[in-house]
């Protein structure tokens, strides 16, 4: 594929707060043909290029076989890529497009770098849909304000109790000892609201998933999903009720559960219900309860 043919490469952008099933519905739209998840492309320069942080192949990303010919055919290679430069872009891009300033220059210039990327990861993949699941709603305004790119966003929701029981439990990034972002129940309250409205402002065309939808029943969700984003349907052979088969992909960071491959059983993930004190439960549901009643959540 050339980039000319690639105008308007469709992308599906998950957004909203962490913790909230992302890893699990960017691999589940990874195995449909014609697919392909990157992860957390937000991630890239940090914790991919300067960290060296594991692909979900299971190598390290300056060892991937599909990240190098990406890096390769987008900047002459991974060494070639100033980490520094890039990541100063990034948080300059950032900063402009949370303010509102999508026509900034910064914008427009990792935009550009990003719809790059992505147009690679397309020519070196019969990919013709790529689905980020950074969440960042910074980095969803600067893929929007990309040139040639179809960009559809999915808010992703999740009850915030709990996203903040997930939120509350160390947990170690699978190949890395890298502590994962650890908050207590107003931090990870504030954190839920501030990411959702952000990534509500995003797009009024967003599509609004809530993760409990998704565990419960990922085969009518998928095929719902698809529906909204107009994409053609598809035979789901990777599902069987809630069993999913899963083969290995190329993303970038997210929930360790990346690595696993094969068949999986997906249910929701409510452990929150009993790990959490009572009392921490009703902080968070009174801290959020305006937006998680118009998301949905009573
Ligand atoms: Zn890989």
């Amino acid at each position: 594929m050339t980039d000319a043919s690639a105008d308007r490469l469709k992308v599906v952008f998950i957004g909203g707060c962490s913790r909230s099933g992302s890893t699990l519905l960017g691999r589940l739209l990874d195995q449909l043909p014609g697919w392909q998840h990157v992860g957390e492309l937000h991630q890239l320069w940090k914790r991919s290029v300067h960290r060296n942080s594991a692909c979900e192949c299971g190598k390290p990303f300056r060892d991937c076989g599909l990240w190098q010919q990406v890096m390769h055919e987008a900047f002459g290679g991974i060494e070639a890529v100033d980490v520094q430069a890039m990541r100063d872009l990034r948080r300059r891009a950032h900063r402009a497009a949370l303010a509102g300033r999508d026509n900034a220059p910064a914008v427009s210039e990792y935009a550009a770098i990003l719809a790059r990327i992505l147009r690679r990861v397309a020519a070196c993949t019969p990919a013709r849909t790529i689905v980020d699941s950074s969440k960042s709603a910074a980095h969803g305004a600067v893929l929007l304000a990309a040139g040639g790119l179809d960009v559809r966003v999915v808010h992703l929701l999740r009850d915030p109790r709990g996203v903040a029981n997930s939120l509350g439990r160390q947990r170690t990034m699978s190949g890395q000892a890298i502590p994962m972002e650890r908050l207590g129940a107003i931090g990870a309250a504030r954190h839920w609201r501030r990411e959702n409205r952000r990534t509500a402002s995003l797009a009024p065309a967003a599509i609004r998933l809530q993760y409990e939808t998704l565990a419960a029943d990922p085969g009518g969700t998928l095929r719902w999903l698809l529906e909204q984003l107009d994409s053609p349907p598809q035979t789901l052979g990777f599902i069987d009720g809630s069993t999913a088969k899963l083969a290995g992909g190329h993303s970038l960071c997210g929930n360790p559960m990346r690595h696993r491959s094969g068949p999986m059983e997906i249910c929701n993930d409510d452990a929150w219900r009993k790990q959490m004190p009572l009392w921490r439960q009703r902080l968070v549901r009174w801290l959020t309860r305006g937006p998680a009643r118009s998301y949905g959540y009573q």
